[in-house]
């Protein structure tokens, strides 16, 4: 018998899917690692566990507590779950730029959903900071904390970059991914880099990001704006420090937008806005690196939660971004 003992137990051990039309265009192996199949739908998944699980480890979250975390959205979805499988009441703060989906599913998941202008990381009205401060208001609530809380890349370095390892036999060249918290990135990198240092590790940034320019020149100097969700950043966080970063690549919303809609009509696959970063950055570095090479980067969440926005043809003509086919 093979039964996972509810959510919790049902986090991880997605399949590495091979990107067919991409991998036969480039002459590389590109492997999307297929996070939007987690429980909770995405990579998040496993962050938001490690999380919980180290808060009651350390004694932090009792019974009957309260999760409370600023999330765009796909983290407090994965803490939703958390939640109600194990019993703690969830508040989420969130920018309310991000997608009605994910909005509404936090809500239909009952956690307590704080919609707040979305202001830069140095205002103190910021969602991160508001829901840490929120967290320590409240008796009995833990705050998640993502962005700086370790437990967050110690979920990848103990989960997905092994998996990653073992699916391919440790037959690797390159890992790629965009980062939002930089968990996702940092723990696979750490733990790929100690199996063989020669994998290279490369960050993927959206545009408005300042992840690109820091590992080009060393300042962070976000330049124009993207369309896509949850990935970018303008800081350093705790998660990435000290992470191997071999180089980083760009990708503009006008190839993130060709990638997802190639893959969901060449190779059936329905992905998120992050993903046509992370997939066009893994092109890019297939171009580079000249056929041959295996390259896994991460499919981080599916195309139902930007319906209304990235999968809508007006909404992306009214932004010059409609897919030439
Ligand atoms: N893609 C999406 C859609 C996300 O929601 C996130 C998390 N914010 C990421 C990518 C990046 O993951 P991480 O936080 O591990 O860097």
């Amino acid at each position: 018998m093979d039964i996972k003992r509810g959510f919790v137990e049902a986090v991880g051990n997605t399949p590495l899917i091979r990107l067919n039309s991409f991998s036969d265009e480039t002459g590389c192996e590109i492997l999307g690692k297929a996070e939007f199949l987690n429980p909770g739908g995405s990579v998040k998944d496993r962050a938001a566990l490690y999380i919980i699980e180290d808060a009651e480890k350390k004694g932090l979250l009792k019974p009957g507590g309260t999760v409370v975390e600023g999330t765009a959205g796909n983290t407090g979805i994965g803490l939703a779950h958390i939640c109600n499988a194990k019993g703690y009441k969830c508040v989420i703060v969130i920018p309310e730029t991000q997608s009605v989906e994910k909005m509404e599913a936090l809500r239909t998941l009952g956690a307590e959903v704080r919609a707040v202008p979305a202001v830069p990381y140095k205002d103190p009205n910021n969602y991160v900071k508001l829901s840490g401060r929120l967290a320590a208001e409240m008796d009995n609530a833990i705050w998640a904390n993502q962005f700086d809380n370790l437990a967050n890349r110690e979920a990848h370095y103990q989960t997905t970059g092994p998996e990653i390892w073992s699916q391919t036999d440790g037959k690797i060249d390159a890992w790629v991914a965009a980062t939002g918290t930089g968990g996702t990135f940092a723990g696979v990198s750490l733990f790929l880099k100690e199996k063989n240092p020669n994998i290279k590790t490369v960050v993927a940034d959206p545009m408005g990001s300042g992840l690109y320019s820091y590992v080009k020149t060393g300042e962070i100097q976000p330049q124009g704006n993207s369309i896509t969700e949850g990935i970018g950043n303008s800081r350093i966080t705790a998660n990435m420090q000290d992470v191997p970063i071999d180089d980083a690549i760009q990708v503009d919303d006008q190839e993130a937008v060709r990638v997802v809609y190639q893959l969901l009509e060449k190779d059936g696959l329905f992905m998120g806005g992050s993903v046509g970063i992370n997939v066009g950055a893994a092109i890019a570095l297939a171009k580079q690196m000249g056929p041959g090479h295996t390259i896994v980067t991460v499919l981080c969440d599916g195309g139902g939660r930007y319906q209304s926005k990235l999968y809508n043809k007006q909404w992306l003509a009214e932004r010059g971004l409609l897919p030439v086919s």
